[in-house]
C-alpha cells in the first residue's frame, strides 16, 4: 500500500527510476518517450550534463539562504538573465517555486499596484473560460475550469470570465480571422464596461492556452487588440506563460509572436526544466516603481523564493538553451512534428483539429469531423489514448470532459527541445497506433 496521496486514491502507477535524454525509464526497465515533457516541463530532457554539473557545483557552494537575510549571487544572475531576455519593459523578476505561486504573486502585485496608486476600488480580475492558472485558491479562482473549481467555490475570490480566443470552437463559419479577433477581444471591453472601468485590476490570459483547451494559439491581432483595450481603461495585462513560455513555442516568450508586452508575465515549468521547482513573475518598471514609491516593498513572500539550488538549475537550463541554439531546434522540430502529425492524422475520421506552435501541439478528437461533435465525455477517450500510449512507451498529456460548457478530448505534445527527427517520427508512429487502438476499444 502506498502512503503517497498524489493522483487518484487507488491508481497504480509505474515507478520512474531513471531518465536520460528524451526518455524516462520505469522499475521494470521499460523506456518511455517523454513526448509531453511531463506537463510541458522537461525542455532539456532528463539527466542533462550541464544542469547536473551546475547543481553539484551549487550544492557544494550554498543550497539555501533566506531572503530576509541575504541575496545570493545565483539568484541575482538568474534575474539578470531573465530580464536580459525579457520583452522590453519588463524590468524585475520575482522568483517563486512554481506556476501557481507565480500566478498568485502576479494577482497580488496587480492589486497592490492600484492600492499604492490610491485606487483601492479596483478589485475585479477578468480571466477566460477553458483556461488553467494553477490550483492554489486565487489561481484556481482565475482559471475557467468549472469542474476543478466546483468543490472549492465558497473559498474562491470572485473572478469574471470571458470566452477565450479559440478559433476551432468559437470562430463562426465564414467569419474572417480579423473579424473573429475583433469579436473575441471585444468581449473584454464589454466585460470591463459592465464591471466599471475604474474597478478592474487586470486581465489574465494564457498567451497560448495550455492543457485545458489544448495548445490553442490566438488568431492574429487578438492580443494587440487586448493590449489596446487594457491600455484604454488602465487595466493591467497579465500573461500566464507558465506552460507556453520559456521557448516552448519557438520564441523565448510566446507573446513575442503576438507583438505585445504584458505588464506582468508568469513563467515556470520550462524555466527550471523540471530539475528544480521554480517559477517567476516578470514585472514592468511602472509596477516596481509604484511599490518603491509607496510602501517600499511587495507585501508577499515564501520561504523558498529565490532558492539557490532552484536558481542554479534554472540558470543552467536557460544558458544551455542559448548556448546550444535550442530555440532553432524547437522551430525546426516543431515544423517537422506538425508535418508528420498532419500526414498521419489529417484524414483521420476522428481527429478534428491539429494545432499549436513550436514544440507545443495538440490533437483534438471528435466523433464527427464535419459537425465537430465531440465524443461522449463519459467515454474518456483522452484517458484511453494516454493508457494505450503508455503501453507503447509514449507519454502524452491527456485532457477531456466538459470544460465551461465546451466538450472535447485532446492530447498535448510538448517534447524536450533536444528532440531529433527520428524521435519525432517515433512519437507520431506510436501515437497513431495508440489513437487507433483507443478508438477501436470504445463501445460500439
Ligand atoms: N498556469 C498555467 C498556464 C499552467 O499550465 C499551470 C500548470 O499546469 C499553472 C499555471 C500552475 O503551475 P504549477 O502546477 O507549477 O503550480
Amino acid at each position: 500500500m502506498s502512503h503517497l496521496l498524489h493522483r487518484t486514491a487507488n491508481a497504480v502507477m509505474p515507478v520512474a527510476v531513471g531518465g536520460r535524454g528524451i526518455e524516462l525509464i520505469d522499475a521494470a526497465g521499460k523506456h518511455y518517450i517523454d513526448a509531453s515533457g511531463g506537463a510541458a516541463v522537461s525542455c532539456l530532457g532528463h539527466g542533462h550534463p550541464a544542469v547536473r554539473e551546475a547543481l553539484h557545483r551549487q550544492l557544494d557552494t550554498l543550497a539555501y539562504a533566506h531572503t530576509a537575510f541575504f541575496t545570493t549571487d545565483i539568484a541575482e544572475r538568474l534575474a539578470d538573465c531573465l530580464i536580459a531576455h525579457a520583452p522590453a519593459g519588463l524590468e524585475r523578476a520575482y522568483l517563486v517555486s512554481g506556476g501557481s505561486e507565480a500566478v498568485e504573486a502576479a494577482l497580488k502585485m496587480a492589486r497592490q499596484y492600484f492600492v499604492e496608486k490610491g485606487q483601492p476600488r479596483r478589485r475585479h480580475v477578468i480571466a477566460r473560460r477553458q483556461s488553467f492558472h494553477g490550483n492554489t485558491l486565487a489561481a484556481l479562482a482565475a482559471g475557467g475550469n468549472q469542474w476543478r473549481r466546483a468543490a472549492f467555490l465558497p473559498l474562491l475570490i470572485e473572478t469574471h470570465h470571458i470566452d477565450p480566443c479559440f478559433a476551432y470552437r468559437f470562430q463562426a463559419p465564414g467569419e474572417s480571422g480579423e473579424d473573429y479577433a475583433a469579436r473575441a477581444a471585444q468581449a473584454l471591453e464589454d466585460k470591463i464596461l459592465e464591471l466599471g472601468p475604474d474597478e478592474v485590476i487586470a486581465f489574465l490570459a494564457e498567451t497560448v492556452v495550455g492543457a485545458t483547451a489544448g495548445a490553442v494559439p490566438p488568431v492574429a491581432d487578438y492580443f494587440r487588440r487586448i493590449r489596446a483595450i487594457c491600455d484604454r481603461y488602465g487595466v493591467l495585462l497579465i500573461l500566464d506563460e507558465v506552460m507556453c513560455g520559456m521557448g516552448r513555442t519557438g520564441t523565448l516568450h510566446a507573446c513575442e509572436q503576438e507583438g505585445v508586452v504584458p505588464d506582468l508575465m508568469t513563467v515556470a515549468k520550462g524555466l527550471g526544466g523540471g530539475y528544480q521547482p521554480i517559477g517567476a513573475v516578470l514585472l514592468s518598471a511602472a509596477i516596481f516603481e509604484a511599490f518603491a514609491r509607496g510602501s517600499g516593498f511587495f507585501q508577499h513572500g515564501h520561504t523558498y523564493m529565490g532558492h539557490a539550488m532552484a536558481a542554479a538549475a534554472a540558470l543552467a537550463v536557460q544558458e544551455t538553451i542559448v548556448r546550444d541554439n535550442l530555440l532553432a531546434n524547437v522551430v525546426a522540430m516543431g515544423d517537422h512534428l506538425r508535418e508528420r502529425l498532419e500526414q498521419r492524422f489529417a484524414n483521420h475520421a476522428h481527429i478534428g483539429d491539429i494545432r499549436g506552435r513550436g514544440l507545443f501541439h495538440a490533437i483534438e478528437f471528435v466523433a464527427d469531423r464535419s459537425s465537430k461533435q465531440p465524443f461522449d465525455p463519459a467515454l474518456k477517450l483522452h484517458a484511453a489514448v494516454k493508457r494505450e500510449a503508455m503501453a507503447r512507451g509514449l507519454m502524452v498529456y491527456p485532457m477531456g470532459g466538459t470544460i465551461d460548457g465546451v466538450q472535447g478530448d485532446h492530447i498535448l505534445l510538448a517534447p524536450p527541445f533536444i528532440i531529433e527527427r527520428g524521435q519525432a517520427d517515433a512519437v507520431v508512429e506510436r501515437l497513431g497506433d495508440a489513437v487507433d487502438s483507443a478508438i477501436a476499444g470504445l463501445p460500439a
